[in-house]
Parts: structure tokens; C-alpha cells; sequence
């Protein structure tokens, strides 16, 4: 018998737990809170802008770095955070900030080197860091007294040798709607200039934090401009996931380093969808400030409503999502309940011990996405509430 044709560091990468679950949302005409995308469109000032320029002609290959309008558009948005960053040698436009991850991990790692992955973990971070070849070293995160979850330092210190190169950091926090306090951020940028690491920031929710919380980049404390690759997307910013109009903003040479992985990648995608994404970045963040708003109610509504129907429901300070623990409900095993629940109460949600190592220690919890309309989201909980 042949070999199977998969590479053997891209096996465990076969299927998404996304794909099975949205395959059993469809076969029991579930409401569906597994994947995280929004049910309505982004600013209508965008969606024009983006028709103009398909109609207008913008229908060829935009410039490889990205169009001059939408990196000068990201580089007056980055300031908000009190830093700039050259659009001609600092910024480079990706295909989502998925491509932008994959791409600084294979530009900058590779066989033998470590990278330190925080779980629970966004699901392309494990195959990006085994396209690139690298070893992905886990850290956790850890309960502050008050229910909080924050990162596990002590584990970073540890996990810390001489084969680390980067450590992918992302905050706002996919699953758990950790917001990571600047205390801890200000000991992973010492740590990283310590140890000379280069930092990969996944911010791709930095304008969905809720009661106040702050997004602070990794790349504004001491050390760490110089180190740090920034990346963001419009994604969930502007309800455009299906755009995957992407960025980096890092040093002339982490910009030219991941370039040269992006450009034999995807060369360049969504041309005429970028100087929508730059309109958006200009004139719609007002448009992205009720997002938030509307985000934060409705965060509440869907995890009262989980309350109600018996989950103990954990705080989320961002994103788009919230967990819950099944254990109240009579379950151990989450995914246990995921599996059946689709068919039983009629909603999908998936596992988050699907995106660990150590599916024992997460696998009492739930993530939910509440970036549906209110209607779906009541429907849901409707629905939970039989549950018991
Ligand atoms: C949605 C998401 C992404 C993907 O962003 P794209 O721009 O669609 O590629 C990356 N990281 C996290 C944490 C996400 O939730």
C-alpha cells in the first residue's frame, strides 16, 4: 500500500471542526453559533465603494504590496495606537489575517525552531506553524480569582529556550474573549526582548472589547516595535468575513521578510475590494463604534439566556464569542453535548477542546458566537431552554 498522499506534519490538519458542524447545523435546521461570522453586511458607505470600484475598471492585479490608498488608509488607523508605520516599507496588505500568520511563520521560522501558541488556540495556528515546519510549544491560560481567565507566565518563562523564535499572541482572545491586561502584556514584551523572540500579534478584534476593556498592542511596549508583527484584518472590524482583506505593520524588514513568503503565496487578492476596506478604515469606524455597542448587548443577551437554560456561562471582554461550561447541565465532556446538540435542541456551538493540546483540561466548555441578529440569537436560547 502507498503511503497516504497528506505529508505527515499536515495529517492531524484534515478536517475542521467548522465544516462538521455547520454539515450538522444544515441537517437538523439548527441556529447556528459554531462559526463566527456576522448575519448582516458592513457599512453601506463600504459595500458602494467596493461596487464603484467593480465597475469602475479595478478588476486586475492591485500592486503586490498592497494599493498605495489602503496601506496609507491602515497606517492612519495603526495611529490611534500612538504609532506609525511607513505604508511603503511598513505595511503589507495579506489575503485575511490568516495569510498574514501563515506567512510570518514561514518566513521567519522553520525546522527547529519553537513558536509558543497559547491555547485555547485559533485553529490555523497549529497548521501554519506545521507548514513552516516549526514546533508549536503550548502555554495555557489560567483563572484569576474573580472567573477571569489571563496567560499563564509562568508557563511562557518556562516554556522560553534557546530554540524559541516567536510566539503568536492573540488579544482580543478567540475562544474565550480574554482581553490580556497591559501587566501582562508588559512581562511578555520583556520576556521577548530578553530573549530576543519576535512577537506575531493576531488583533483581527481589536475594536470589539466590551466595558471599557482597552486594546493595547503587543508592538507599543518597550522593545517591541522592532519585533513585533502586527496584524489585522477587516474581517470582523467592518462584518466583511468573506473578504479576507488582511494586514501586517511591522519593521522595513519583517515587511520584506513576509513578503517574500505572501508574494509566491498568494501574490495578491482582493483588488477591488481594497480601496473599500480603506474607505472603511477613514470614514466608517464611527459605523464600527456601534458595532461594538450593539456587540456588548448582545454578548449580554446571549449569555443570560445560556445562564437561564443552565450553563454557567464564563465573562468574555471581546471578540465575538462567549463560553460556557456544560457541567451544570450533567455533561463532563462538552463535545459530548456539541455532537448531539444540533439534533436535540436544534443549535450548533462548538468544543472548545478542539482548539487545545489538552482537551482534558477544556473540555467542559462551550463556545458560543453571539454576532448574529437578535432574533437568531433568541431563537437559540428558545431553543437551549428545553434543554433541561
Ligand atoms: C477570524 C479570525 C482570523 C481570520 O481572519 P481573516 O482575515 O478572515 O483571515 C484570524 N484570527 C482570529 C483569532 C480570528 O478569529
Amino acid at each position: 500500500m502507498r503511503e497516504p498522499a497528506l505529508v505527515p506534519r499536515l495529517r492531524p490538519f484534515t478536517s475542521t471542526v467548522f465544516a462538521e458542524m455547520t454539515a450538522l447545523a444544515v441537517r437538523h435546521d439548527a441556529v447556528n453559533l459554531g462559526q463566527g461570522f456576522p448575519d448582516t453586511d458592513g457599512p453601506a458607505g463600504m459595500l458602494e465603494t467596493a461596487k464603484n470600484s467593480l465597475f469602475g475598471g479595478d478588476n486586475q492585479y492591485p500592486p503586490g504590496p498592497g494599493r498605495p490608498e489602503l496601506r496609507a488608509a491602515i497606517g492612519r488607523h495603526r495611529q490611534r495606537y500612538g504609532a506609525s508605520y511607513d505604508p511603503d516599507t511598513e505595511i503589507l496588505v495579506t489575503a485575511g489575517a490568516t495569510e498574514a500568520i501563515a506567512a510570518s511563520l514561514i518566513a521567519l521560522t522553520e525546522a527547529g525552531d519553537e513558536v509558543i501558541v497559547v491555547e485555547p488556540y485559533y485553529d490555523s495556528y497549529a497548521a501554519a506553524v506545521a507548514m513552516a515546519g516549526a514546533r508549536r510549544r503550548v502555554i495555557g491560560l489560567v483563572e484569576t480569582g474573580n472567573g477571569q481567565l489571563e496567560l499563564d507566565l509562568d508557563a511562557l518563562r518556562d516554556a522560553i529556550n534557546p530554540k524559541t523564535r516567536a510566539v503568536l499572541l492573540n488579544s482580543p482572545h478567540n475562544p474565550t474573549g480574554t482581553v490580556f491586561s497591559r501587566g501582562q502584556l508588559e512581562e511578555v514584551a520583556r520576556l521577548c526582548v530578553e530573549h530576543d523572540l519576535i512577537a506575531v500579534t493576531d488583533e483581527v478584534y481589536e475594536h470589539l472589547v466590551f466595558d471599557g476593556a482597552e486594546h493595547l498592542p503587543l508592538a507599543s511596549f518597550p522593545g517591541m516595535r522592532e519585533r513585533t508583527v502586527a496584524i489585522s484584518s477587516a474581517g470582523k472590524t467592518f462584518n466583511c468575513t468573506g473578504w479576507k482583506i488582511g494586514w501586517i505593520c511591522s519593521t522595513p524588514e519583517l515587511v520584506a521578510a513576509v513578503k517574500a513568503a505572501k508574494q509566491f503565496i498568494t501574490f495578491v487578492s482582493g483588488g477591488p475590494l481594497q480601496p473599500a476596506v480603506a474607505y472603511a478604515l477613514d470614514n466608517e469606524l464611527e459605523w464600527v463604534e456601534n458595532l461594538r455597542v450593539s456587540l456588548q448587548e448582545k454578548r449580554d443577551r446571549l449569555s443570560a439566556g445560556l445562564a437561564d437554560a443552565g450553563f454557567a456561562v464564563r465573562p468574555s471582554a471581546g471578540t465575538y464569542f462567549v463560553t460556557a461550561d456544560v457541567r451544570p447541565l450533567g455533561f463532563e465532556d462538552a463535545a459530548e453535548l456539541a455532537w448531539t446538540l444540533p439534533e436535540r435542541a436544534g443549535v450548533a456551538a462548538v468544543p472548545v477542546k478542539v482548539f487545545t493540546d489538552h482537551p482534558d483540561e477544556w473540555k467542559h466548555l462551550l463556545r458560543f458566537a453571539f454576532c448574529k441578529r437578535n432574533e437568531v440569537i433568541d431563537e437559540a436560547v428558545e431553543r437551549l431552554r428545553k434543554l433541561v
